[in-house]
């Protein structure tokens, strides 16, 4: 398992730093976000640290999303939020400010504070074919 020593979530790992703890297997960690969106605001990480999504293998990555509906379902019932955004923020262009892979479940009500600046685009004839294309390539 790699570790950074100057990571905080590392840290939290490790147990050097503390955390509220939801769950842990010997892939992932779930716990609670010091500073939350809404009450009941969960955070779910790889244990073995990982800067952004990309660099998880997948097996790793498959183990730790495999958490995610037991999340949901348990974050919903304890907080009754009518919907949960689940989002990750990667890459520092993206508003990741701590380095080590998470996704965020965040409780969700209608009307609630938490808005996203979501400008829907469009695309010109053929481009999105042609974007397609080009990242079906890749994988
Ligand atoms: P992001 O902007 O996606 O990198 O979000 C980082 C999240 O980590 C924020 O929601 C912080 O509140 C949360 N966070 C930072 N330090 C801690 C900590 N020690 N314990 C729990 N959550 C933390
Ligand atoms: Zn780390």
């Amino acid at each position: 398992m790699s570790k950074d020593t100057d990571c905080i979530f590392c840290k939290i790992v490790a147990g050097d730093i503390p955390c509220c703890r939801i769950y842990e297997d010997d892939i992932s960690l779930a716990f609670m976000d010091i500073g939350p969106l809404a009450e009941g605001h969960v955070l779910l990480i790889p244990k073995s640290h990982a800067v952004t999504i990309d660099e998880i293998p997948s097996e790793q990555a498959g183990a730790m999303l495999a958490n995610l509906p037991a999340l949901v379902k348990a974050v919903q019932s304890a907080t009754g939020c009518q919907g949960v955004n689940v989002l990750q923020n990667n890459g520092l262009a993206a508003n990741q400010l701590v380095g080590h892979v998470h996704f965020h479940i965040i409780p969700r009500d209608a009307g609630d504070e938490f808005h996203f600046n979501w400008p829907a685009g469009s695309y010109d004839q053929g481009r999105m074919d042609q974007l397609a294309d080009e990242i079906r390539k890749r994988l």
